[in-house]
């Protein structure tokens, strides 16, 4: 039987920096503002592959995890929670959805078109910070970690690539793959990462958990 899951890292995460987590299922369109108008903040989650024809593409043998009903309604999600300004902190899938969303479009398979494996760890190495970022120093990411390099997990084998209008690529992998972006109106209290902070802050790390609480005060202002 199908069923809708969430690893307790994210509600964790969310607990942890103060705030009170609800997980949501999949609502038609017509009712997303009706849940948005319950919540203060959003956390959009990893999970499996965008469909690609949302974004332009075709259906790839590498590519998984597709759900038609998850990517429908977390689509209408973003659009009205950009739309609104809700405070929102968009995790691996999440900050790939944000872009698909808005009109931006994805690399479909990093080990294909880039040919690196770096992305792709799992396992225990999810708790490990094994991958280089470089944040741009004025970001908000920047700011709110209080750093313009980290050491991050990475479990992701899609990516940004055409960003959608309005945002910029404020983080980067060492091969070029992008890791963080940015909306250019900054009263959107959005954060977006190909990361996972929710593993990393299990273990006490800094910078992951300083996401958490920003999101958490951003929803509580
Ligand atoms: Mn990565």
């Amino acid at each position: 039987m199908d069923a809708h899951t969430l690893t307790h890292t994210y509600t964790d995460s969310v607990l942890r920096a103060g705030g009170v987590p609800i997980l949501l299922a999949p609502v038609p369109d017509i009712d997303v503002g009706v849940l948005l108008d319950r919540i203060d903040g959003l956390v959009l989650s990893g999970g499996g592959d965008i469909e690609p024809e949302r974004y332009g593409s075709k259906p790839l043998d590498s590519m998984y995890g597709m759900d038609f009903d998850r990517d429908e309604f977390e689509i209408e999600l973003v659009r009205l929670a950009a739309k609104r300004r809700t405070p929102t902190l968009a995790i691996c899938r999440g900050m790939q959805v944000v872009n698909v969303a808005l009109g931006g479009t994805l690399i479909e398979d990093i080990p294909t078109e880039i040919g690196s494996m770096d992305h792709t760890v799992i396992g225990h190495h999810v708790f490990n910070g094994h991958q280089h970022v470089r944040l741009e120093a004025d970001s908000r990411v920047a700011q709110v970690v209080g750093a313009t390099d980290l050491e991050v997990n990475s479990i992701h084998h899609q990516a940004v690539r055409d960003l959608a209008p309005g945002f910029t690529a404020v983080g980067w992998a060492d091969d070029g793959v992008i890791e963080a972006i940015q909306h250019e109106d900054p009263t959107w209290r959005l954060l977006a990462v190909q990361w996972h902070p929710e593993y990393l802050g299990q273990v006490d790390d800094k910078a992951s958990r300083a996401l958490f609480c920003a999101l958490v005060d951003a929803a509580a202002g």
